[in-house]
């Protein structure tokens, strides 16, 4: 495995929210979304903020993502990303239960919590939806809410109700990668990983690639995975592929829990500032905003800002904000919303790209898909709508 940084996970899966969401895959590109982007776009500390640039493929995501704006692609992109999401908690149990992993992982369920009647309803339309492909969830008044999340006690007043989900997890990206990397390398067929090496660019003979050019040389394989974040796009485009991944920009902070019934055990999502909160080993990380801003991952200070302020809202007695960590990272995002995945026009060259906001609740079970894919043997899950070609 080559990597241009000195260690693994050190970008987008650096201090992400942490949750491994299995149950909540519907896309950001949904027919409610529209009436909201007028006033997202006119507030300075919306979820959602657009910063027009010279660059071609923002645009042509934006079309795209418009262009998926509709009830029947978010119903079927719901389904195709519950059906890859609940095989990866299949693994992820599975990998729990034959290793012993570090990662302040945690088997807590999920509140997502919404503030404004109209958004409940709608949730309460998809909860209906999603049972019927299996997803195990209930609909909590604002009472019920705070009886099974206490830390929401501040905040109850605003809660028009919640929908909660026993079955979800959460856990430290980070952490979890290094402990990947710890496994992966140690097994009886181990993996090699050259850390330090960046990749310029593949070398191909008609349809075949033959080589990867890098700062340290060519390295040759049988066959190449491709599972390079937000670089993706860039690297394949030389050959002719056109992979719609842009950086949505997203920010973290981390923030050490001084007051343990004032943070939430259970993993809080409050929908309307599209803001989540995982409890990791005794921090709190709380992640959100998209920001479609560019491809630098330079951390603007007002959206930390902003933040904060929605913390301080919502478990003002968690943690104390002077030691907070804040993060910003690249989500390597789709207009639909779902993974690219599978083989592309060169023989030996698959994808595992495009993962957007669920790059650690779905890694798992598309990282399986390819291994079976390149061992020539059928995936578990059907990758319509998932392929470079849809
Ligand atoms: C604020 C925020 C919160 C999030 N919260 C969640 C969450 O709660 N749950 C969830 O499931 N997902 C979440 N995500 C999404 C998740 O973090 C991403 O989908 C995931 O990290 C993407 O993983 P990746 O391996 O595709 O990209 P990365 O983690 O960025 O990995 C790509 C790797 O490729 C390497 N690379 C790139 N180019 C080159 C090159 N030219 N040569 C060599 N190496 C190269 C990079 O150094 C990097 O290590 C969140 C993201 C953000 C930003």
């Amino acid at each position: 495995m080559l990597e241009r940084n000195d260690a693994v996970a050190l970008e987008t899966s650096f201090a992400n929210g942490g949750q491994l969401s299995y149950s909540y895959v519907a896309p950001l590109a949904s027919p409610s979304v529209i009436p909201k982007i007028p006033p997202w776009l006119l507030r300075r500390d919306s979820p959602l903020k657009f910063v027009p640039e010279w660059d071609a493929a923002q645009w042509r995501w934006i079309l795209s993502f418009l262009a998926a704006c509709n009830r029947r692609r978010a119903d079927l992109t719901t389904q195709r990303l519950l059906r890859l999401a609940f095989y990866s908690r299949s693994l992820m149990h599975a990998l729990i239960a034959a290793h012993r992993l570090d990662f302040d992982y945690v088997r807590n369920g999920k509140l997502v919590v919404h503030t404004d009647a109209a958004s409940f309803e709608s949730a309460k339309r998809l909860l209906a939806y999603q049972e019927s492909l299996g997803c195990e969830q209930e609909a909590l008044d604002a009472r019920r809410t705070v009886e099974v999340e206490p830390a929401l006690a501040a905040m109850e007043r605003r809660i028009a109700g919640s929908i909660y989900t026993p079955s979800e997890d959460a856990g430290d990206c980070f952490k979890f990668c290094n402990e990947l990397a710890r496994v992966m390398t140690a097994a009886p067929n181990p993996v090699t990983l050259k850390l330090g090496v960046t990749i310029r660019r593949l070398l191909a003979l008609g349809k075949r690639v033959i080589g990867v050019e890098t700062d340290r040389g060519v390295f040759e394989a049988d066959r190449y995975v491709l599972a390079l974040g937000t670089t993706a796009s860039a690297i394949v485009r030389p050959l002719g592929i056109r992979l719609p991944v842009y950086p949505l920009k997203g920010y973290s902070l981390t923030l050490p829990i001084v007051n343990e019934r004032a943070a939430p055990r259970i993993s809080v999502t409050d929908y309307r500032r599209k803001v989540v909160y995982a409890r990791l080993g005794s921090d709190l990380r709380v992640a959100g905003m998209a920001d479609l801003a560019g491809r630098e991952p330079v951390i603007d200070t007002d959206r930390v800002g902003q933040l904060v302020d929605e913390v301080r809202a919502t478990f003002p007695d968690a943690t104390d904000f002077s030691r907070l960590q804040p993060w910003c990272g690249m989500r390597p995002a789709t207009p639909r919303g779902t993974p690219v995945l599978g083989g592309t026009p060169y023989s030996n060259l698959y994808l595992d790209a495009g993962h957007g906001a669920l790059g650690f609740t779905l890694a798992l079970g598309t990282g399986r898909v390819i291994a079976d894919l390149v061992e020539g043997r059928r995936p578990a899950v059907p990758l319509d709508g998932l392929r470079l070609d849809g």
